[in-house]
């Protein structure tokens, strides 16, 4: 790369990570802030995106004998108040309902009146109160497992939002299971985790890390939470979801009990899991670049985009017979099992204001047609894995053929560039002074992207884990799953310990 070339998205992301973040949802025009403080609106691209994401996983869960159903948005506080940790971990950041209409204050205004009894939550999450009919659905272990999936909205009252990030309101799925055995319940948490990573590295493209967050960061009332952990490229951690093994914590405060084989009644053990609108964030913060969005054609809402080039009525008429005599040889054309999704864009302006728009909503695959391309029986094709000045002229015999292993080779390109970034930023550290200084900024006025994922040695405790937060703003992501037996010393105090885990700055 000889000339500096000019980019479409200011500020860069090494100028300010966090503002190139904004400009790219804005210029690939995915969503923006609403007139309610902390909530956004999803515009079309945005929420195609969302679609795409909730289809794929709902056809992964229901292969894994998932049913989905939807509960109500509002939790009596009372069911709330039944699981302690639960509701000491989500009280501050509650909507709570207390006035069941509005009546004339008498100075033109509207004062609220009808003063509820038990007041009612606005769901956070949902574990209570699918807990309710859960009681109610298992009496038998013939009722069991009982697999239920919701596709819903969420208020977690938020004060620093941040778009797709943090949001007061947002979309999410809540897997919700019961289970006969402890093992079953266990395997459920394993299974979805699973689910969720190959989600994520088939069709986000984002390689994560798996593994179980430690008692301070786990899911208020959970045995145990696992997570799946991707590096966006300023280096810090995205939790992309979590799987959580429930114990008999929720079964107990909500009456979750069925009679065994042996005719004896016992309590039912049961699982959360769940992935959110965040994923959008993820998907941004991975992939993007200083030109806008990129998206891994598995999940974009469009895979080409065709743009007509001419200067007069003729040259017009031309090329867009000549458009539609490919696009209608596209049109049979399959790519993961789906139809290509491809869009002619006839409107009424310059040819490189399109192009710039589509380079910035991350379409995998752009056509230029003039007429000289009609009179070769061609086509100008360039690529979002690629610059955007790099174009090859194809024949239409070879775009045709080659179209859906293009679009796979774009999806792996994205998924490779991204995994090479997380193992070069994933660093063995065994010093306290190394890793102090890999977490510290440079220059601390205007802090430049650094640190990464250290791999480090930690003892257990959860002083030593609080330590690094308050010295550093990090925090511990995940016990691995694959971390294997290994003495080391405690990157903070010293003492001994037997595995390494993932410490990083996070969303
Ligand atoms: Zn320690």
């Amino acid at each position: 790369m000889a000339e500096q070339e000019k980019t479409a998205i200011t500020p860069t992301r090494e100028e300010n990570y966090p503002g190139w973040y904004q400009q790219v949802i804005k210029a690939a025009d995915m969503a923006e802030n609403s007139e309610v403080r902390g909530c956004m609106v999803i515009k079309p691209w945005g929420y195609a995106i969302w679609e795409n994401i909730q289809k794929n996983l709902d056809i992964m869960f229901k292969e894994t004998g998932h049913v989905n159903a939807y509960f109500p948005l509002f939790i009596p506080k009372s069911f709330f108040e039944k699981e302690a940790e639960h509701v000491e971990g989500f009280a501050k950041e509650c909507a709570v309902v207390t006035h069941s209409r509005l009546e004339d204050d008498g100075k033109g205004g509207l004062r609220p009146a009808g003063k509820l009894t038990d007041e009612l939550i606005i769901r956070p999450t949902s574990e209570t109160i699918i807990g309710a009919s859960f009681s109610k659905w298992v009496n038998s272990y013939r009722d069991l497992p009982l697999l239920i999936n919701q596709w819903a909205n969420v208020v977690r009252w938020e004060m620093r939002p941040r778009l797709f990030l943090r949001t007061t309101e947002f979309l999410w799925q809540e897997g919700h299971t019961v289970h006969a055995t402890k093992e079953d319940a266990i395997e459920e948490t394993y299974k979805m985790l699973n689910v969720y990573t190959r989600f994520a590295e088939e069709y986000l493209a984002i390689p994560v890390i798996q593994g179980e967050k430690t008692e301070s960061e786990k899911f208020p009332g959970a045995v145990s939470t696992y997570t799946f952990e991707a590096m966006m490229q300023d280096k810090k951690a995205l939790q992309g979801g979590t799987s959580h093994f429930l114990g008999l914590n929720f079964a107990k405060a909500s009456n979750i009990k069925f009679q065994n084989r042996e005719g004896k009644e016992e309590y039912a053990w049961t699982t959360s899991w769940g992935v959110s609108t965040r994923l959008i964030g993820a998907l941004i913060m991975t992939h993007g670049d200083d030109n806008g969005l990129i998206l891994p054609p598995r999940i974009a809402p469009l895979h080409v985009v065709i743009i007509p080039i001419y200067r007069n009525k003729d040259e017009q008429n031309k090329v867009g017979n000549f458009i539609e005599s490919i696009t209608e040889k596209i049109r049979h054309l399959k790519y993961n099992d789906e139809k290509i999704k491809f869009k002619i864009d006839g409107r009424d302006m310059r040819g490189g204001e399109k192009l710039w728009e589509w380079i910035k909503k991350g379409v995998p695959i752009r056509l230029e047609i003039g007429p000289r391309d009609v009179d070769s029986n061609s086509v100008f094709m360039g690529r979002r894995d690629k610059r955007p000045r790099e174009k090859v002229g194809v024949s239409v015999d070879d775009l045709l053929k080659n179209l859906p292993s293009i679009l796979d080779e774009i999806q792996n390109n994205i998924y490779q560039k991204a995994l090479n970034f997380q193992i070069e930023n994933t660093i063995k550290i065994d010093g306290k002074n190394s890793f102090y200084q890999f977490f510290t900024p440079k220059n601390k006025n205007n802090p430049e992207i650094h640190g990464g994922f250290a791999n480090s040695h930690w003892c257990g405790s959860s002083k030593c884990e609080e330590k690094i937060k308050d010295d550093l703003k990090v925090t511990i992501r995940c016990i691995p799953l694959d971390a294997y037996e290994e003495i080391g010393k405690c990157i903070c105090c010293g003492k001994e310990s037997k595995k390494r885990v993932i410490f990083a700055k996070a969303y």
